[in-house]
């Protein structure tokens, strides 16, 4: 079969999905979908594609068992524009291809993150690298939202003036903030595309790189809706256990005591309340 259209993701092409306050996500193509996986995957047999129930349960096996190369076939490509911090967490995904704005060419747009009321909260005393899911009271977001929005707006003045005294913008630029919005165009190829999503849809990710992933995740169920269904339930939805939490779950599956009970191994016990159902 030649090239693959898929309506759905025809209809989304182009079109900006807004996330944050100031960001988007855009899809700009697509190279594959369910097809182009099943097509692969057969190639070995020589056999053409088959009924579209027995399609979604080749794809499923694939998935379940790692068998990854054929979800390498289907190519997505992005326009995402995000804070600059985000960009950092994004960017270590290091098998997406990327061309980003630049600030040594162009004059960098004021536009910087400012975060929403219900988003300004405490560090978590649970979690080093978080923040509590209680956000302030409204007086003090409002405070603290506000000291953040001063901050931008010196920093962005500063910057200008730089520029208007002649410095080079690529100098200019240095004392921006991380809140400083940058967009990117990024492709990443849907094997990849899963394991970053499985990554930054996770609850310990940064609220402002899982809201990006949410909207990538619907994209992906736009262009290659089964292989999406079975990444959802076999590697976001599924859990692995250890061959020590194996042990634990066939003792608390026999009415035994748990043996991991009050041992520091968090996941495990969040697991056995969250995601298996006993
Ligand atoms: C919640 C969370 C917190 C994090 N906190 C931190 C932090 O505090 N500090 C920090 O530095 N990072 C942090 N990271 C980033 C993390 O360590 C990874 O760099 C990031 O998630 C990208 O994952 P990856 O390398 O598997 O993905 P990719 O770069 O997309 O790579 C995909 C896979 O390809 C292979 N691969 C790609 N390139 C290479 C290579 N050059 N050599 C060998 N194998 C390669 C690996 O198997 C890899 O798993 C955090 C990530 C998350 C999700």
């Amino acid at each position: 079969m030649a090239h693959c259209v898929v309506p759905a993701a025809e209809e989304i092409l182009d079109k900006e999905y807004p996330v944050l306050d100031k960001g988007f996500v855009r899809l700009v193509d697509y190279f594959g979908g369910d097809q182009r996986i099943v097509q692969s995957a057969r190639v070995s047999y020589g056999e053409g594609t088959k009924s579209v129930s027995q399609d979604g349960a080749l794809i499923d096996y694939l998935l379940r068992h790692q068998h990854t190369s054929p979800f390498e076939q289907v190519v997505m490509t992005f326009h995402v524009k995000m804070p600059i911090f985000v960009a950092r967490q994004w960017v270590r995904h290091r098998t997406g291809r990327m061309n980003e704005v630049s600030g040594r060419y162009s004059i960098m747009k004021e536009e910087f993150y400012v975060p929403a009321e219900d988003k300004v909260a405490p560090q978590s005393k649970d979690n080093k690298q978080g923040r509590c899911n209680e956000a302030f009271d409204k007086e003090t977001a409002d405070k603290i939202i506000a000291q953040l929005e001063a901050g931008q707006k010196e920093s962005y003045e500063n910057y200008s003036e730089l520029l208007d005294s002649g410095l080079a913008r690529e100098i200019a630029r240095i004392n921006l903030p991380l809140s400083l919005y940058t967009e990117f165009y990024w492709e990443m190829d849907l094997h990849n595309l899963f394991h970053f999503l499985k990554l930054r849809l996770d609850s310990h990710a940064q609220y402002e790189i899982r809201v990006y992933a949410e909207v990538i995740l619907e994209m992906c169920r736009k262009v290659a809706p089964m292989a999406t269904e079975s990444f959802i339930n076999h590697m976001n939805e599924g859990v692995n256990f250890s061959g020590e939490e194996m042990d634990a779950l066939r003792k608390v599956l026999a009415g035994e005591p748990n043996p991991l009970e009050g041992k520091k191994l968090d996941r495990f016990n969040e697991k056995i309340k969250t995601g298996v159902q006993l």
